[in-house]
């Protein structure tokens, strides 16, 4: 029996209709069929990326809702499997995999994007816990998160990169208020957290006390990854965690929402349009004839279709582990990519795409994908980001001239 064979004859025995998501979720952990790649009794059996991404087709294939998504699985819990102790592992990744917890990136502060080691939240040390001060940004989707990976500045007496420390932080306390921030496509998809007292246990330090930076780099690493890579052959994704609201509800209603959902035009959120909906597209608006059009269309196709083999030609080559710089060059394609679709997909429509509402083309799928292409060019590190990462790291290119790796964080001059 192959894998294909397999996980159908798995979904045969164990997909009920009237099963909660819960129990289907700890049914898909405990089977390791969540995440193939990680170890056995963490939602995986370690199991090679190629036997992973097949179990992946064959749930897709199968219809079922697929494991909990979001940034716990695609950059969390693979920060915590290398770096995190077998307890912290344990208490994290366990309800991870079972979509009972839904966590959010802090990294980003208002003076602290792009120049990441420069945040200045801070955790004070008082006995056994951390005191945190201090404000975050742009953490997608905070209001959903049980917990936060959180950077703060335990030591501002050394360079920058050396006084940051990575840990676990509980949302659902009284020092930690979030509040959501809606963005052009009308959607409040991230927020702004603040921290007044907020505590984090010693004994949440994710891989040492001043040895954040490193752990970050971990997470940010398989975030560029996950943004670079193409998601459209995923199985059906639900909300995971308490506040999303679905752990408790039967798979079966879980899964006519989502494919109602699916054929509901203005609930899509797109970044990018693929050149099979751009075609169809450019038939339906009768624009599919005009040379220029035509000629922009084939050359979209052929930057996705090139794009897509890179991607997979890098997932084949990459061993497990942190993924290496590679995954910036991905991360930009994608970037670059969404940037044309949106630049095509409204010339396709013409003047139409200054307007918005239900009534117009799709229910406005075009608009709302351009009012939402910015966003892979943001979010895991800005485009410039990716080309400095790609000179220095991958190509070998001198680093920019800084001394900040020498000068205390304190003496530093900050905007
Ligand atoms: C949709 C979305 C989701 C996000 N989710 C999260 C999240 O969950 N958690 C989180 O912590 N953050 C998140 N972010 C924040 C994101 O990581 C930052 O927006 C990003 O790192 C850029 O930082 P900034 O916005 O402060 O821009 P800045 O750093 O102020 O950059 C402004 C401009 O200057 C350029 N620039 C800056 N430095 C250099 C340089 N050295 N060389 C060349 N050009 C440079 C940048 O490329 C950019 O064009 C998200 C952002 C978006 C858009």
């Amino acid at each position: 029996m192959d894998t294909a064979q397999a996980i159908a004859a798995w979904v045969e025995e164990n997909w009920q209709a009237d099963l909660t998501l819960a129990e289907w979720w700890q049914r898909l952990a405990d089977s390791g069929h969540a995440f193939p790649t990680w170890p056995t009794g963490l939602g995986g059996t370690n199991a090679s990326p190629s036997q992973a991404r097949q179990i992946s087709a064959a749930l897709t294939a199968a219809g079922v809702i697929g494991p909990p998504v979001g940034n716990g699985p695609s950059m969390g819990g693979p920060t915590v499997l290398a770096h995190g102790t077998p307890e912290q592992q344990q208490r994290f990744v366990g309800p991870l995999v079972r979509g009972q917890e839904a966590w959010a990136q802090l990294f980003s502060e208002p003076g602290a994007g792009s120049d990441l080691a420069s945040l200045a939240t801070s955790a004070v040390r008082d006995g056994d816990e951390f005191v945190i001060n201090g404000q975050k940004v742009w953490n997608s989707f905070a209001d959903m998160a049980d917990w936060g990976m959180l950077l703060a500045r335990t030591d501002v007496d050394v360079p920058k990169h050396r006084g940051i420390t990575y840990m676990m932080i509980d949302m659902n306390q009284a020092g930690v208020e979030v509040r959501p921030l809606v963005q052009m496509n009308g959607i409040a998809e991230f927020c702004e957290v603040f921290f007044t007292d907020a505590r984090v246990p010693v004994a949440n330090v994710i891989g040492g006390i001043g040895e954040g930076w490193n752990v970050a780099r971990t997470t940010l690493a398989f975030e560029r990854a996950g943004a670079g890579s193409s998601r459209a052959a995923n199985a059906i994704s639900v909300g995971a965690g308490p506040k999303a609201g679905n752990l408790h509800t039967p798979v079966g209603e879980l899964l006519q929402r989502a494919k109602r959902d699916a054929n509901d035009p203005t609930l899509r959120t797109e970044m990018l349009l693929s050149s099979r909906t751009l075609f169809k597209m450019a038939r339906e608006l009768g624009c599919a004839t005009d040379p220029v059009l035509r000629d922009r269309l084939m050359h979209y196709h052929i930057n996705s279709q090139v794009y897509s083999w890179t991607g997979q030609r890098g997932r084949d080559n990459a061993k497990t582990g942190r993924p290496g710089p590679e995954v910036s060059t991905l991360k930009l394609k994608i970037a670059l990519l969404a940037h044309e679709s949106r630049d095509l997909s409204l010339s396709l429509l013409g003047a139409e795409g200054m307007l918005m509402g239900g009534e117009t083309f799709e229910g406005a799928r075009i608009q709302r994908a351009a009012l939402a292409s910015p966003v892979p060019s943001l979010g895991g590190g800005t485009n410039e980001i990716q080309r400095n990462i790609i000179g220095e790291q991958a190509l070998g290119l001198p680093r920019e001239p800084s001394d900040d790796n020498v000068i205390p964080f304190r003496e530093l001059r900050r905007s």
